[in-house]
């Protein structure tokens, strides 16, 4: 009787213990490092002053304890929680030095069930959570496996307008006499395609997103290896015209690393890690481009359509003819919620509803629970009043990144809808970076609604 029971109790075990795989991605700068660094630190300290009233099985006390344990999966890097937490205990405090590439981290969530037929059979279950970090720029890569390399190079040079151009002028000029038909010179390939690599990295560090290949900016393990060197074919190329040539003419092998690109690195980041994970939050920074001006905005636009086709998944989507996607919770995270005062907050959320808009035209319909919150990861400033035209009005206070000058200030509105022309010509905000609050070591890290997100995305597992 005893070995029945005993084999009933180990079933009920294994079949409620749980696994969650939860991924966190962004385009570079979003806050994915600070995020979940603080994710990790408020689980951690869950029982220890962490303040999370919006997280429901915190809220009703069934949390009995989360702990680290080694990561299974032993061939992904893991991500350095401790180094970033030093740097944030340090004195001056520093954010965590950003994440390039693939990072996990595990934790186990033991807690008291709640569900009545669960508690007859056992009082606690534990939740495996795998928490991974990606670049967003990964995920920009997507629509390419619908383009033919003649394609995709039509598009790269549709962008080169205006400022784009400008930037791009010393990979055009190196491409200036390129012939499809003669024989590949390896190293004049790999000096173009640096150029190319140049021109991106120009465009994001002014504050631009959209960038193909994404691999070129963030290549993880694979910097230097020939299949990132190519770039897009620098002429109009009609269609076909191409085509027939001996395999080892330039256009031949440039499109031969376009196509390993799109089968070996995008396809295969999608069948090893996209599609196992359960859960997404895609953080974004929406106040940086809006500092940043009108072209920096549109375009940061234009790269999140880009990510977002990797979370279409209705019948004729790109993503569901090539994989059969899981998810079933994605969170859009305005992050850096600390940077205006708490009356923006709600504009924020209505603003990345807006950008991200595409996304949940389909979610409800192919069952993925959508939904959009602002939140501070590590809310590096507080509340404060300032006087303006006689009145005293919300203001922020906080340490000025990069002299760390102490500062109260009014950053502006944030609009509430996709900008207008006016509201770029009368554009009266400018958002500040702060360094984070000094913090003793045994404190969790201040935050602004993490323990929103972490309901969502957790709070239905802990049943
Ligand atoms: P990643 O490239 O997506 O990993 O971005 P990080 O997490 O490294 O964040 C980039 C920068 O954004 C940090 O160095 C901080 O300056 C800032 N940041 C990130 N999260 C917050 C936050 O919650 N509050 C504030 N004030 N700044 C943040």
């Amino acid at each position: 009787m005893k070995n029945i029971q005993n084999e009933v109790m180990s079933w009920v075990q294994r079949s409620t213990d749980q696994h969650l795989c939860l991924a966190v991605t962004g385009l570079s700068r979003s806050g994915k490092t600070a995020f979940i660094t603080s994710l990790v630190n408020q689980l951690l300290a869950v029982n220890q002053g962490a303040r999370l009233p919006l997280f429901t099985p915190v809220r009703e006390g069934r949390v009995i304890g989360v702990k680290r344990v080694p990561q299974r999966d032993l061939a992904t890097p893991s991500f350095n929680y401790d180094r970033g937490l030093e740097q944030l205990y340090e004195h001056p405090a520093c954010w965590p030095t950003p994440t390039k590439g693939v990072g996990k981290i595990e934790l186990v969530i033991r807690y008291r069930t709640d569900r009545l037929l669960m508690r007859h059979l056992k009082e606690t279950s534990s939740l495996r959570l795998e928490i991974i970090d990606y670049p967003g720029e990964w995920l920009l890569d997507l629509p390419m496996l619908g383009q033919s390399y003649a394609q995709w190079s039509m598009q790269m040079n549709s962008l080169l307008n205006a400022q784009r151009k400008e930037w791009a002028q010393a990979w055009q000029d190196a491409c200036a006499d390129l012939n499809a038909e003669s024989l590949a010179d390896e190293q004049r390939l790999a000096d173009i395609a640096q150029r190319w690599t140049d021109y991106l990295h120009r465009c994001k560090d002014e504050g631009y997103h959209f960038i193909q290949p994404g691999r070129f900016i963030l290549p993880g393990e694979m910097a230097g290896a020939p299949a990132l060197q190519f770039f897009p074919w620098p002429f109009s190329t009609v269609e076909n015209q191409h085509q027939n040539l001996d395999k080892n003419t330039t256009f031949a092998t440039l499109e031969r690393r376009y196509n390993f690109y799109c089968q070996h690195v995008v396809k295969k980041f999608y069948k090893e890690y996209f599609l196992k994970f359960d859960r997404q939050i895609v953080l974004v920074d929406c106040l940086q481009p809006l500092n940043s001006g009108v072209n920096a905005f549109n375009d940061m636009r234009l790269a999140l359509t880009q990510l977002m086709q990797s979370f279409h998944y209705g019948q004729r989507s790109l993503f569901r003819r090539l994989f059969s996607p899981v998810i079933d919770k994605l969170l859009f995270a305005a992050t850096k919620a600390d940077h205006v005062t708490s009356d923006q907050h709600a504009n924020m959320v209505a603003l990345l509803r807006q950008m991200t808009q595409a996304a949940w035209k389909n979610a409800a319909f192919e069952g993925v629970k959508i939904d959009c919150i602002a939140l501070s990861a590590i809310q590096a400033t507080c509340p404060g009043v300032m006087a303006y035209q006689q009145q005293q009005v919300p203001a922020l206070r906080g340490r000025r990144l990069p002299d760390y000058q102490p500062v109260t200030l009014y950053p502006g509105e944030v609009p509430a809808q996709l900008p207008n022309p006016s509201f770029w010509l009368q554009q009266g905000f400018a958002f500040e970076n702060f360094t984070p609050l000094e913090m003793n070591a045994d404190e969790p890290l201040p935050h602004l609604r993490m323990d929103n997100a972490l309901d969502f995305l957790l709070g239905d597992k802990l049943l």
